[in-house]
């Protein structure tokens, strides 16, 4: 049992209430006054429901907690020197292993990795070097041939030739063997429990297998959060054999603006000519989503370009009863012109959105503004969404951007566009409530009320105040499972 006495409690869309608050068992037994007797309560703390992480490779999160992360590194030779340090660990893997280079943020603007550099570290095993954005890997000699192995090295997808695209980027995930996986499960759980996070939307898998859901189901409670899982698979009777309920996540129906292989209505602005790629045909699209509408599946797809948006739109037009009583999402959904908008609105579809995106590439000067010129405008355009009806469900996509929802919060209260920034009360409805409706799980968590889950997070002072977002405890069922009161 534990005791909240005159407890700030915010979880909107509700309206923010002083009441007291009272935990027994794994549930939120009563709001209101609630006498303590001789037990000890707690008093004066703000308190709000768990955060939910709407879309987060939980899998790949965790690798990025094991193997090198190069976010930090600024310079080609802080690059190499941290490749170079981590050989003596890749060698007992068997492979090199690295994530997060973001070319367009070192000193040496927009240098990337030839396979003869990456080859002068080492020629006798692997190496794996991953773009922030995840679309793309950077290979030497020795992992083109473990990756590659049945394809001409002449299929780089840019003339810097290094760099391979998402075939090499699924190739890489297969290698992994499965101890490391379950590592790499528990370690991203109970980073997340730490940052409040308490469930999580977990896009999972990919086409050539779904081996993962069993790995993440043989963890059980160790995992700490609460994962519903996105299969990023087209097998819908695959799907169904394994019981779940989603299909989709990451299925890409186009790729990334750092790539330049998001799908876009008109060319891109520093590549004349280049719209992106759509990876299905609307045809192939319209018969997907009709076989897992037809099987009861709640689905979601990668769709960041204009393009793309719209091709999965058209495939939803043709099948979705207009209540979207299945919840139907999409996810990125970044270059919003307001007839897309209009169009998701009538549809009453749901955004899984990335607010981190527009801190790291929105600014002026930045990624999006080359890439896309004045369609900046209409990247991740929040406030025109909501203003629309549209409900949006925020998360990470991590590891593409820290899991971290302060971060997330705060860079929803900061969008480099002004009219485009939320409420906090907005914002934080986008980490919970939002979130579990996203998931049809808001009967049980994602609010303060009485009867559901207590997963709640602990604040000494008003977040609402100060716009620090980080809790002091996390409670997920009941349990004090990170943090202090
Ligand atoms: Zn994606
Ligand atoms: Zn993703």
């Amino acid at each position: 049992m534990i005791i909240f006495k005159n407890a700030l409690l915010h979880s909107p869309p509700q309206e923010s209430i002083r009441a007291d608050l009272l935990i027994e068992g794994a549930r939120i037994a009563k709001i209101g006054r609630v006498e303590s007797g001789s037990a000890h309560a707690y008093e004066n703390k703000a308190i709000l429901p768990g955060y939910i992480d709407s879309h987060i490779h939980l899998l790949e999160y965790g690798y990025s907690l094991i193997f090198l992360d190069l976010r930090e590194a600024r310079s080609r030779k802080e690059i190499m020197d941290l490749l170079s340090s981590q050989l003596p660990e890749a060698r007992k893997l068997g492979f090199l292993y690295a994530f997060n280079l973001a070319s367009e943020r070192l000193t040496e603007a927009d240098w990337e990795p030839l396979t003869s550099d990456l080859d002068s570290i080492a020629d006798d095993l692997p190496i794996v070097v991953r773009r922030e954005d995840g679309h793309s890997v950077y290979l030497n000699t020795k992992a083109r041939r473990w990756l590659l192995y049945d394809q001409p090295i002449a299929e780089a997808d840019t003339p810097l030739a290094g760099r391979f695209n998402e075939l090499a980027v699924e190739r890489m995930q297969e290698r992994i063997p499965r101890d490391v996986r379950i590592e790499a499960f528990i370690k991203a759980g109970a980073d997340l429990l730490g940052k409040g996070v308490t469930a999580a939307a977990v896009m999972i898998g990919d086409e050539a297998s779904l081996g993962d859901v069993e790995v993440i189901r043989s963890i059980g409670e160790r995992l700490g959060i609460e994962a519903a899982l996105f299969p990023q698979n087209r097998d819908v009777e695959a799907i169904c054999d394994l019981e779940l309920t989603r299909l989709g996540g990451c299925i890409l129906i186009d790729g990334s603006f750092g790539s330049r292989t998001a799908a876009l209505r008109k060319p891109y602005t520093d590549a004349p000519g280049n719209h992106g790629i759509l990876y299905f045909s609307q045809k192939e699209l319209d018969t997907l989503v009709e076989c897992a509408e037809d099987a009861g599946l709640q689905m979601t797809f990668h769709a960041i370009g204009d393009e793309a948006i719209e091709q999965l739109l058209t495939a939803y037009e043709k099948t979705i009863d207009p209540a979207n009583s299945r919840r139907h999402r999409i996810e990125h959904a970044e270059l919003l012109a307001p007839d897309l908008i209009e169009r998701a609105a009538k549809l009453n579809l749901i955004l899984g959105v990335q607010s981190m995106f527009e801190i790291a590439w929105g600014q002026e000067g930045g990624m999006y503004a080359g890439r896309l010129g004045d369609r900046l405008r209409w990247t991740n355009p929040y406030r025109s969404i909501l203003d629309a009806g549209i409900r949006i469900a925020a998360g990470s996509d991590a590891p593409i951007t820290n899991p971290d929802p302060r971060e997330g919060i705060k860079a929803f209260l900061n969008h480099p566009i002004t009219e485009e920034r939320i409420s906090v009360q907005e914002a934080l409805a986008a980490y919970t409530y939002q979130g579990a409706y996203a998931l049809h799980l808001e009967d049980r968590i994602g609010s303060i009320r009485e009867g559901l889950q207590a997963d709640l997070l602990v604040f000494d002072s008003d977040p609402f105040q100060t716009l620090q977002f980080r809790p002091s405890a996390v409670i997920r069922r009941g349990k004090l499972v990170a943090g202090s009161i």
